[in-house]
């Protein structure tokens, strides 16, 4: 996708925002690390938007989140598995007694992927500090493979977490302008565990925002009007 994008002109920086610069109420451009210069540079924009997840309100305080963190295994089955490519929503009751439901998803290059439920360990400052905790790991694995023959044969291939963006005040997300804060600077965010699926849609409220066409009607009900009260979605 990026390929496709940098096609019509969009270059990538990597690098991590230390501030969105602002001036009389609009927003002038971002300041960042850049990864490979490990230099702060000052990059002038028109239009800012915020999509940095759980750490959207680590640069925007007004806005009203906090995170849970979750993690995931993946595991690849043995060659001779065929695998369907749906989800198992699960309940599984371990030896112990407990109940777990993590879900899984197969697919169809072998890998199958299992995510269990979120706890509440502190967002770290920045993604590459994200710690994983190998028992909730290990009861993921423990889990599935209690289940299924072809999973036990299986090899552990990744243990990973990640954090999920919640809105303090709805079920989220918020996508629209913030103009309480800066005009030109969009948000979108809060997207909780559906941000995957929603990504197609979310993009294209921001740029039929950004380039001031309609906004779909269902997508009136999303503005930062719900997160930061007093502010109009117009
Ligand atoms: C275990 C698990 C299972 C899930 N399953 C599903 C699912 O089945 N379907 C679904 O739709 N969703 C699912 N989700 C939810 C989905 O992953 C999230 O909703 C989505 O990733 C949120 O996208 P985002 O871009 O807002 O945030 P993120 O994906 O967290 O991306 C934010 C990015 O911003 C970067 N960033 C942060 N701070 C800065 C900074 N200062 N400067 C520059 N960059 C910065 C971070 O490094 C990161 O790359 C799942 C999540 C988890 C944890």
């Amino acid at each position: 996708m990026m390929d496709l994008a940098k096609g019509k002109g969009a270059a990538l920086i990597a690098g991590r925002v230390t501030t969105i610069n602002k001036a009389d109420g609009q927003v002038t451009g971002v300041t960042y690390i850049d990864n490979e210069t490990k230099q702060p540079t000052t990059i002038s924009a028109t239009d800012v938007v915020l999509c940095a997840g759980a750490w959207s309100s680590s640069l925007v305080p007004e806005l009203p989140m906090s995170s849970t963190r979750a993690h995931s295994i993946v595991i690849y089955a043995k060659e001779d598995v065929e695998l369907s490519p749906y989800v198992l929503f699960t309940e599984i009751m371990l030896p112990s007694g407990e109940t777990v439901t993590p879900e899984i998803y197969g697919r169809t290059n072998g890998e199958v992927y299992v995510c269990g439920p979120g706890d509440d360990s502190p967002l770290p400052a920045t993604v590459d500090e994200v710690e994983v905790h190998k028992p909730a790991c290990q009861i993921l694995w423990d889990s599935v493979t209690g289940i299924s023959e072809q999973l036990r044969e299986g090899t552990l291939e990744f243990e990973q977490a990640c954090y999920l963006p919640l809105l303090d005040v709805s079920s989220g997300p918020v996508i629209g302008e913030l103009s309480k804060v800066a005009r030109r600077l969009w948000v979108a965010t809060g997207h909780s565990c559906w941000g995957i699926c929603n990504a197609p849609g979310t993009a294209r409220i921001l740029r039929n925002s950004i380039m001031g066409s309609n906004i779909p009607r269902a997508a009136s009900s999303l503005g930062p009007s719900k997160v930061l009260p007093g502010m109009s979605d117009d």
